[in-house]
C-alpha cells in the first residue's frame, strides 16, 4: 500500500527550494538558515550579527515564529529589512513560505532565516539556504546533540550561546562541543555570549568568510 502524503509535501518543498537556491545563486546572496530550541537566542545572535557587519554586507532577515511580529520587531530597530513569516500551527519554516516573504525584501547580500523554535522538523525542511546553523544554549544542557543528532549533522556550524551563564550551571561548553563534534566532525563551532558580546568575533569572521566565497562560488569548509 502507499502512503504517498509525506513524500509529496517534501518533494514540492525541495522544488522550490531548488528555484529559491537558483535565485539566491544568481543574485549573489549567501542565505543562512539559524536553527534552535525557543530561547536559545537565534534573534540575539541575528542583532548582534547586523550590528557588527551591517555596515559591509548588506543583511535581510526573515522571521519565523508561531504568532506576533515580536522578533521582526526587534530586527527592524537595526534598520535592516525583515519581514514576519507567522506559521499558526507550523513548527517549522517551508520554502513555500519562504519564496513569498523573499519577494518583499530589497536587494541584499546575506539574508538570515530564523526558523521556528524547535530542533526537530526544521532539520527536514530545505529552504534553499546556503548552509544551516544550530544555535544552542548552554542552559539547555550539554546533552542536546545526543538528544537531537540529525540537527547537527545537518548543520555546518553550531553556535554555542549563555556561555557567560557557566559559572551557574553544571553543564559545561566543553562537554556541548565534543557532544556536536562527535555527532558531526564537520561542525565549526563558536562558543559565544550575545549578552557579554564574547566570542563573537569568530562568528563574524566565520558569516565573513562564507559570503566571500559565496562571490567566488565555492563553499568554505
Ligand atoms: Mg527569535
Ligand atoms: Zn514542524
Amino acid at each position: 500500500m502507499r502512503i504517498p502524503v509525506l513524500v509529496d509535501i517534501l518533494e514540492a518543498n525541495n522544488l522550490i527550494a531548488q528555484e529559491i537556491r537558483e535565485r539566491l545563486e544568481k543574485e549573489g546572496i549567501l542565505s543562512l538558515n539559524l536553527m534552535a530550541s525557543p530561547g536559545a537566542g537565534k534573534t540575539s545572535l541575528i542583532e548582534r550579527t547586523v550590528e557588527a557587519l551591517g555596515e559591509e554586507i548588506r543583511i535581510g532577515v526573515i522571521e519565523g515564529d508561531l504568532a506576533t511580529s515580536l522578533d521582526a520587531e526587534r530586527i527592524a530597530k537595526y534598520g535592516v529589512p525583515v519581514v514576519q513569516l507567522n506559521t499558526g500551527t507550523i513548527c517549522h519554516l517551508e520554502a513555500r513560505m519562504i519564496k513569498s516573504a523573499f519577494e518583499s525584501l530589497p536587494q541584499i547580500d546575506l539574508l538570515f532565516i530564523e526558523n521556528v523554535g524547535n530542533l526537530i522538523c526544521p532539520t527536514g525542511f530545505d529552504l534553499g539556504e546556503d548552509a544551516k546553523v544550530v544555535i544552542v544554549s548552554l542552559p539547555e544542557g550539554d546533552d542536546k546533540p545526543f538528544k537531537y543528532p540529525s540537527i547537527f549533522r545537518e548543520s555546518k556550524a553550531v553556535v554555542i550561546n549563555k556561555i557567560d551563564l557557566q559559572p551557574y550551571l553544571k553543564a559545561q561548553v566543553g562537554t556541548l562541543r565534543e557532544a556536536a563534534l562527535s555527532i558531526n566532525l564537520a561542525l565549526d563551532v563558536f562558543e559565544i555570549s550575545c549578552e557579554t558580546r564574547e566570542g563573537l568575533s569568530g562568528w563574524y569572521d566565520w558569516v565573513r568568510a562564507q559570503f566571500a566565497a559565496k562571490g567566488e562560488g565555492k563553499t568554505v569548509g
